[in-house]
């Protein structure tokens, strides 16, 4: 049996009101389609948290700027339904442009600094087309789980950070990132890459294992952290756009008195961008003394 396929706003509606009639728990995960490993992984945590799954499959207009690849974004929706029934989801809501930005819209959600610095300096009002998607889907569902991937750390300190601020009635939970055998994020742009660009890629994945040794053997300047993940990827002849170390909490820039006098439980993050080829790949690695080394 294939999964039930909700595609307006108003029939999502109805089957909400089914869903909680029979007393059921929702969790939610949102994305924008070519479901792989690491959303499957996303949703088997949901059907942890949730009686009922639903897996949203929506490519927001809102968060691509001009140039980007709105227009070539890989959609399936065939396979998208077999591999969310695989991990364990319960409907799909999969909406055209028009249910979620009824004709005449003008209402945005805009967040403040966290918004604007790393993804947010290079993709001008991504965040907001990110938050104001979000929300409407927040609104949509709760109360609900929702479950986000680490992948996008900034979208989920966002995403957190919209929930809390709009007071909504959702929990966020968030999942480590899920990588290939050899460390390359998973990623629904990964079939972008050729071989040779998917090669130069797992220079990300090496930078932040080569950053994370250097932490590891004590290291606890951070232009010196972030240059022993810069060599990496220069080294594979990527393009940078940022490497950058912050506080995991906050994604606030980062306080070296902290890092070196490294308080237990304190977390930091060292967070890439870079192209391969004309591919834009993001990756992070959290790092702290009293954890174990991440990355490979
Ligand atoms: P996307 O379809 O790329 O917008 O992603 C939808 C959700 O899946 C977001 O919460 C992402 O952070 C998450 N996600 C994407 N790739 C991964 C991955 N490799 N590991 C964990 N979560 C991921």
């Amino acid at each position: 049996m294939t999964l039930p396929v909700l595609t307006s706003v108003a029939s999502l509606r109805v089957h909400l009101a089914a869903v909680r009639s029979r007393g059921a728990k929702l969790a939610v995960v949102p994305t924008m389609g070519a479901l792989h490993a690491g959303h499957q992984a996303l949703v088997r945590r949901a059907r942890e948290l949730g009686s009922e799954v639903a897996v949203t499959i929506f490519v927001n207009p809102t968060q691509f700027g001009a140039g980007e690849d709105f227009e070539k974004y890989p959609r399936q929706l065939e396979a998208d339904q077999l591999r969310a029934e695989e991990a364990g989801a319960s409907f799909l809501f999969v909406p055209e442009a028009r249910e979620m930005y009824p004709a005449g819209d003008q209402t945005r959600v805009s967040v403040g600094s966290l918004a604007e610095g790393l993804c947010g300096a290079s993709r001008p009002g991504h965040f907001t087309g990110v938050a104001t998607v979000v929300t409407k889907f927040f609104a949509l569902f709760a109360p609900a789980t929702f479950v986000f991937g680490q992948k996008d750390y900034q979208q989920l300190k966002v995403l957190e950070r919209v929930a809390r601020d709009l007071l909504l009635p959702v929990d966020i939970v968030s999942h480590p990132i899920v990588r290939q055998a050899d460390g390359l994020a998973l990623s629904s742009r990964n079939v972008y890459l050729t071989p040779t660009e998917r090669q130069a890629a797992l220079g990300i994945p090496r930078a932040l294992a080569a950053a994370q040794r250097a932490y590891a053997a004590g290291e606890r300047d951070r232009e010196r952290l972030i240059g022993s993940a810069l060599a990496v990827l220069r080294s594979e002849n990527l393009e940078v756009e940022y490497v950058e170390l912050r506080s995991a909490a906050s994604l606030e820039p980062l306080d070296e008195a902290a890092l070196r006098e490294q308080p237990a439980g304190e977390r930091w993050v060292l967070l890439i961008a870079a192209r391969s080829g004309t591919t834009r790949l993001i990756d992070n690695s959290i790092m702290g003394h009293d954890l174990e080394v991440g990355g490979r």
